[in-house]
């Protein structure tokens, strides 16, 4: 028994595999036989982890000797024919290209499962997929299109949370429902999606490049870049042009740290405008059963992305902002202004009302990156699921108005009575916090609109399902038509 101990779980052929790590099984006798074609990545990972899994697996290579050494000793190492006809369900792990190379296969495969797990080479919008070629290629074989969001890597660490999912789709229950046991064997859960139709859709999954994030993240880089020029003409290049004064030390820390509040607080506006568009368009048209036009629908589905781009934006600028006493630019100009008082004879430099208002900038401005923060906590899936309908609705909603009335008092506050000063407007821009609040204050205004007790009652009406175009109207009978009759057209 001790001998049996210290043995490996999955013994190698080579030196090189890491199965050792797998929580090896002795191959279930009931179970499928599953034959692997091509020896890649792919293969070698996916065998290691069907035999941890209780599996005999048959791998087909055209030249078996060369990949031996690279798989677990309980995987068995043929021919292609060989492991099409021993194996009663078969993975086709070799790239779509190649796979008209496997049509010599194509009686011993007959009536048997194959699963496609290749992915496509770009998006396409347009079939037919790999698995629908790959089904016109072996008719006589039922097709199950799956495990190609799975990367070598998963199969071979096992699944974790982020990655157990697997799509399945094929026009063969009977097949898929085979797949999907060995899914769940392995550990990972199977999700169907239907006929084999949907392969393209699963096939195009891994090369999506954070289509979600696309719009927001354009748009925090548009507006960065907007304001960041605003700012560097107005603190640097006006100073420079007009009186000869070299600023550009400002670029790098403080040019930046007065363009990313703007940019957080025009984007956490952005979160909520879609929301107040869409309550307003039901109001309009008197209904919630008219569909929105594409782009607020788009809008309204990417709002946590935007709501995280703005709180990364206010993030970078505490931390920026804590950093400004550390550089060598504000001890100077510390020791300038000391030396400009003493010399002068001010003995008292503390304004009351200076004071007050960065106690107030610097309080409101905490809370409200408090508040982002919750608010980008709250929007992590593993904690919104903890959360029920009305609480998470509470969090993002009230807590995010909140959280918008709070960074646009600390705007206004930055600002106090800069507005008025003339000083303030160089090359006649208006300073900065007076574009930037233009959005979260007519998205405040608004959503105040929304309160109005008649305009409220309204919006939660047609929530509930009321339609202006189908309620009853009962209209005054007219002199000639008393006969106590309402109008009920449009019923
Ligand atoms: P790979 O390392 O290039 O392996 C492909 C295998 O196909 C080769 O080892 C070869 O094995 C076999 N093959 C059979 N006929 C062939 C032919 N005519 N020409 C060239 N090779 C032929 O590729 P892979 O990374 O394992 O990927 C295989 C499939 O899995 C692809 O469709 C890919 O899209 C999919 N996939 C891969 C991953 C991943 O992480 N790698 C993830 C998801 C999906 P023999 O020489 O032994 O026959």
């Amino acid at each position: 028994m001790p001998d049996e101990m210290g043995k490996p779980l999955i013994r190698e052929r080579g030196e090189g595999g890491g199965s050792r790590h797998l929580e090896a099984c002795v191959s279930d006798p009931g179970a499928p036989v599953i034959g692997i074609l091509g020896t890649g990545d792919f293969s070698r990972s996916l065998a290691r982890r069907l035999v941890a899994s209780g599996y005999q697996v048959v791998v087909g290579s055209r030249t078996p000797k060369r990949s031996v050494a690279l798989f677990p000793e309980e995987a068995e190492m043929t021919s292609q024919m060989e492991a099409a006809s021993q194996a009663d369900l078969v993975f086709v792990a070799v790239f779509p290209e190649h796979h008209s190379t496997l049509v010599a296969l194509k009686p011993v495969l007959a009536g048997k499962t194959l699963v496609d797990v290749s992915n496509g080479f770009r998006i396409s919008q347009y079939g037919p997929s790999n698995a629908e070629l790959l089904a016109d290629l072996f008719p006589e074989s039922s097709v199950v299109k799956g495990f190609n969001t799975i990367s070598a890597w998963t199969l071979q660490m096992g699944p974790r949370d982020g990655s157990r999912q697997v799509f399945l789709c094929s026009n063969s229950q009977k097949a898929k429902n085979s797949v999907k046991q060995i899914c769940h064997r392995m550990g990972f859960i199977p999700v169907d999606m239907g006929l084999l139709s949907s392969a393209l859709e699963i096939e195009n999954l891994p090369l999506y490049l954070f289509p979600s994030w696309r719009v927001p993240i354009l748009s925090t880089l548009a507006l960065f870049i907007f304001f960041y020029l605003y700012n560097f003409t107005r603190d640097v290049l006006h100073p420079e042009v007009t009186a000869g004064k070299s600023f550009f030390y400002k670029m790098p820390i403080d040019t930046v740290n007065v363009t990313l509040p703007s940019v957080a607080l025009v984007m956490l506006a952005l979160v909520y405008t879609p929301g107040l568009c869409a309550a307003f368009l039901q109001l309009w048209w008197g209904t919630k059963y008219n569909r929105f036009p594409n782009w607020l629908d788009g809008w309204l589905t990417t709002r946590k992305q935007f709501g995280l781009c703005s709180f990364l934006c206010a993030a970078l600028h505490a931390i920026y902002s804590l950093c400004l006493p550390l550089r060598k630019s504000a001890r100077f100009k510390l020791v300038n202004l000391a030396y400009k008082q003493v010399k002068a004879g001010v003995e008292d430099s503390w304004v009351d009302e200076e004071v007050w208002r960065m106690e107030l900038y610097l309080s409101v401005g905490i809370m409200a990156l408090g508040l982002l923060s919750l608010l980008a906590v709250t929007s992590l899936p593993s904690v919104a699921n903890t959360l029920n309908w009305r609480e998470f609705t509470f969090i993002q909603s009230t807590l995010g108005y909140c959280a918008l009335s709070m960074a646009t008092l600390h705007t206004l506050i930055y600002g106090w009575d800069r507005a008025f000063d003339p000083v303030h407007y160089p090359f006649f821009l208006p300073p900065t916090f007076m574009l930037v609040l233009v959005l979260p204050l007519s998205v405040l205004v608004c959503r105040l609109a929304l309160f109005v007790p008649c305009v409220a009652l309204r919006l939660r009406q047609i929530r509930r399902g009321w339609e202006r175009s189908r309620h009853i109207r009962f209209t005054l009978p007219t002199e000639d038509c008393r006969n106590g009759m309402e109008d009920v057209s449009n019923v």
